[in-house]
């Protein structure tokens, strides 16, 4: 069982504890450096880089302005491929269709195949809870899943695991789930891949139902993609007799060329690679190939509400590369647990707090985890504003009276008339200056800002008079010489 995000505290609390690990933090600046730098060079090999992120952008928003024509006509096509369409309107309910198809089938384990959707959902519990068993094959999964651990990072689940301690995992866990860990095992990056691969192989070979998500569904042709690279999911996709894909209602698209961006722009955005190693399509079921039984689960849990905000929708173009966690200071220093949610980094802070809410402590103050530098937003494939949707969630996270002293209300809204109203912003200034040698280095009721941060000093002149005297017309020049501008 993988541990839950449940009952998590606000971002400031949990981040106070992964900044003080010293080995947890040196793990995520090797990795995500060593993956940037390499995205950085992958990107820059495609002269039409801008153009592809542009046509990914326009892609997605086109998909959710019509979002219900396209499932529609998804349904159609993959009922008509031989494979069954389920609607979940949120987790409890997805849950509960994946648990009865599981139970249909006589079986008491399941394989599955790395999903952001299932793990949203709480899906590997929902299944315990009814005495089935999910194994994760993913590598990284595993190793999240054996050390009763939660994903840090949306494609390298256990980032903040280095190989000793992985070593330590697999000696002393897979017997208990299976196959164990050869005796003597070392931290050698070989000898962990054999020991995960034999593993497994033995699950693989005995599994009758594979779970996935997908990370793009065709609507003209009703079919799936997943894009991996360690072929975990191929076997997982092809051996079982029945299929499960749960799959997020925003990762539609219109048609087979669409995914010609996707299949250029998701590689080099996430592992930095030309091209996916393992991309695997399938197209409801085929006599005699693949599994024989299959399903979708179209999954909401949140999204129509999000597609609903006009400035909060765009988050829904996500594509989940990871991309934006590998650049991002604050991801990098306090790691992917604190952001309470399967979905870490820019995009958890934004992502989160529309599927669920702002409501909880920890979903109010993820909006306010960055520091808006936009790197985020530069690297992201599809060109989600996060920034935007950051500042966009600050405000309603501050007007519903979860955050916000109401200081810092009062000091907003006073300032909002004063620049509305230059006669008292100009008398302001010329009060701030003529005083400046009497004011504090620390704001009262602001001590947690501005005891680690100088207040920058007050110039003896405001600009809007040095402008007056300079720069009007027949003004004297400053120091006696004119400035020609150039
Ligand atoms: S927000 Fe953009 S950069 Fe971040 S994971 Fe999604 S697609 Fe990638």
């Amino acid at each position: 069982m993988t541990g839950t995000f449940v009952g998590m505290p606000s971002f400031p609390t949990a981040a106070r504890s992964a900044l003080a690990d010293e080995t947890l933090r040196g793990n995520l600046r090797y990795a995500t450096h060593t993956i940037r730098d390499k995205r950085a060079k992958a990107v820059a090999e495609l002269d039409d880089w801008a153009l592809l992120r542009e046509a990914g952008k326009q892609i997605k928003d086109h998909t959710l302005r019509n979002l219900d024509r396209y499932l529609l006509q998804l349904e159609e096509a993959v009922t008509a491929a031989g494979g069954v369409v389920h609607w979940a309107a949120d987790a409890a309910e997805a849950n509960r269709i994946v648990a009865d198809l599981v139970k249909a089938t006589g079986e008491s384990e399941v394989v599955k195949v790395k999903s952001m959707a299932t793990q949203e959902i709480g899906l590997n519990e929902a299944l315990a809870a009814e005495g089935i068993s999910a194994y994760e094959t993913d590598l990284a999964e595993l190793i999240v899943q054996l050390g009763d651990d939660r994903p840090s990072h949306i494609l390298v689940p256990a980032i903040h695991r280095n190989r000793g301690e992985i070593r330590t995992i697999f000696a002393s866990e897979m017997g208990k789930w299976g196959r164990a860990a050869p005796d003597g095992l070392s931290d050698a990056p070989g000898e962990l891949a054999e020991a995960a691969r034999l593993h497994l192989r033995e699950k693989f070979l005995r599994a009758k139902v594979g779970i996935s998500g997908a990370n793009f569904m065709v609507a003209e042709t009703g079919t799936l993609a997943v894009f991996e690279s360690e072929g975990n999911g191929r076997m997982c996709l092809t051996l079982p007799e029945t299929l499960i894909s749960v799959v997020g209602i925003e990762k539609v698209v219109p048609t087979w060329r669409d995914l010609e961006v996707f299949l250029q722009t998701l590689p080099r955005s996430s592992t930095a690679e030309r091209m996916n190693p393992y991309t695997t399509m399938w197209t409801g079921t085929t006599d005699g190939d693949g599994p024989s039984a299959f399903h979708l689960v179209l999954l909401d849990n949140g999204r129509t509400a999000t597609l609903a905000d006009e400035t909060g929708r765009q988050a829904l173009r996500c594509i989940r590369c990871s991309a934006c966690l590998n650049v991002c200071p604050v991801y990098e220093r306090a790691g992917g647990h604190a952001y309470g949610s399967v979905y870490p980094g820019p995009i958890g802070a934004i992502l989160s707090p529309q599927l669920r809410g702002t409501g909880s402590e920890i979903d109010a103050s993820l909006p306010y985890a960055s520091s808006l530098c936009g790197a985020c937003y530069e690297v992201c494939p599809v060109a989600i504003d996060i920034p935007e949707v950051l500042v966009h969630l600050r405000d309603r996270v501050a007007h519903q009276g979860c955050r916000g002293h109401f200081l810092e209300r009062a000091a907003i809204k006073a300032a909002g008339w004063v620049f509305e109203h230059p006669g008292a912003l100009a008398a302001g200034e010329r009060a701030a200056t003529a005083t400046r040698r009497l004011h504090p280095s620390r704001l009262p009721g602001a001590g947690a800002w501005t005891n680690s941060r100088d207040l920058p000093p007050m110039p003896p002149e405001s600009f809007r008079d040095w402008w007056r005297r300079n720069r009007t017309r027949g003004a004297a020049p400053a120091g006696g010489r004119k400035d020609d501008g150039s």
